[in-house]
């Protein structure tokens, strides 16, 4: 196999030629962001330029063009996720948007006094607080599966999924430990329990996920997670499902006709997509999943593999330095606490040498406090970034751990 051309590669990001402070920028903060490459730039630029017009609702030329466009960004999602039709694809602003459109479209309805949702304590606040809301609404039960040995306590979940439980939902791969929870198991035993769920994609897409495989009813994410535009998001439904969901917003396009005293409701994914959408970013969106799909994605795994791996070697040299859920395979990303030294201020010392990395609770302050701490350093590399930069950001936590044992 060739080589994964990273530095080649990095070329594509013309972010990352940035100086910062003089110094060349090194970012590890992919798990907050991913970079856009240039064509994904250039395909949004390229649409304003000269095809910009309303989708689905006008006959002349732009707008057909238009619409063709979007809808192939739809196409290009599906193949990316490996989902069986189009419209499975509802484009949302991202993924707390497409968990807000399951609870308010879907679990809404089924859920009744005294059922149970689960969750994990792995989550983003996206996938959890949404949860907590719609079950002191409803007068149901939200259990959060505890962590144990950085992984789920899969005997926990075991014993607490009942025939009361509607929906489980959880995330793939942790925003703060980078560990991949036993997701294909989960979906098996949600399942068997009667009970629908949801995989939050937002830290997995990027590496590679195929929904049918997974076999779960609806998978969430984010285009600016996957080198794609902010503001634009994915919620995948299972085709089984596709027919029970519920209009959540009312607007344009989602109609098929009105009367003054009723309306009926397009068919999906449309009857999702109410008013305008953001067009130009889907389709910039499509653009980031080609250009992935394009570099190979068994090829950007197994280097950003072989990436995690040096970094969490690196991390675990350094004295003074304790990884979360060390020994774990992480998907790039590599959290830590330092004896003595304040995330933030560590955040802030390598900040001053162009190193862009995030301190904090990371919006999953179930998981943050369960190691104990109310933040955590989070290092989280993506393709373009190399072995070289993670030589870098040892030097200067050694600079860091002199700095403050003087
Ligand atoms: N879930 C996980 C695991 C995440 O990492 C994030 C983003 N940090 C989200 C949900 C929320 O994504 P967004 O803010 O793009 O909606």
């Amino acid at each position: 196999m060739e080589m994964f051309d990273a530095a080649k590669i990095s070329l594509d990001f013309p972010i990352l030629s940035t100086m910062v402070y003089g110094k060349p920028l090194i970012y590890f903060d992919n798990a907050a962001t991913t970079q856009i490459p240039q064509i994904v730039m250039d395909t949004v630029t390229n649409h304003y330029k000269t095809q910009n017009a309303n989708v689905h609702r006008g006959i002349h030329y732009l707008s057909k063009k238009s619409t063709m466009c979007m809808e192939h960004a739809r196409v290009l999602m599906q193949k990316f996720v490996h989902a069986e039709s189009p419209e499975q694809i509802v484009f949302t602003s991202g993924t707390t948007e497409s968990v807000h459109m399951i609870a308010q479209s879907y679990v809404r309805y089924l859920l009744e006094e005294d059922d149970q949702i689960i969750v994990s304590e792995f989550e983003h606040h996206s996938n959890l607080v949404v949860w907590q809301q719609l079950c002191m609404e409803k007068r149901a039960k939200l259990i959060v599966i505890p962590e144990k040995n950085g992984t789920l306590d899969m005997d926990c979940f075991i014993s607490s999924i009942s025939k009361k439980t509607k929906f489980v939902s959880m995330t793939m791969v942790s925003n703060v430990t980078g560990v991949q929870l036993p997701v294909k198991l989960i979906v098996q035993y949600a399942h068997e329990a009667g009970a629908a769920i949801c995989i939050d994609g937002a830290q997995s897409v990027r590496h590679g996920v195929d929904v049918c495989r997974l076999g779960c009813d609806f998978f969430c994410f984010s285009g600016h997670k996957m080198m794609g535009p902010a503001g634009t998001g994915v919620l995948y439904i299972a085709r089984k499902l596709l027919d029970t969901m519920r209009p959540v917003r009312f607007g344009g396009g989602m109609v098929e006709t009105v009367y003054s005293d009723r309306t009926t409701f397009a068919p999906m994914p449309y009857r999702l997509e109410a008013g305008t959408p953001n067009y130009p970013g889907i389709i910039g969106l499509g653009a980031a999943a080609e250009y992935l799909m394009n570099l190979g994605m068994e090829e950007i795994s197994e280097y950003e593999k072989a990436l995690t791996v040096e970094l969490e070697h690196m991390l675990n040299s350094v004295e003074g330095v304790t990884v979360l859920g060390k020994g774990q395979e992480k998907y790039s990303v590599v959290s830590v606490v330092m004896k003595g030294i304040h995330p933030y201020d560590a955040a802030s010392f390598l900040d001053k040498y162009g190193i862009a990395v995030r301190s904090g609770s990371h919006c999953a302050q179930l998981i943050v406090r369960k190691y104990g701490v109310d933040s955590v350093l989070r290092f989280s590399p993506a393709f373009y970034n190399n072995f070289h930069e993670i030589n870098t950001i040892q030097e200067k936590l050694q600079e860091i751990i002199g700095f403050f044992q003087k």
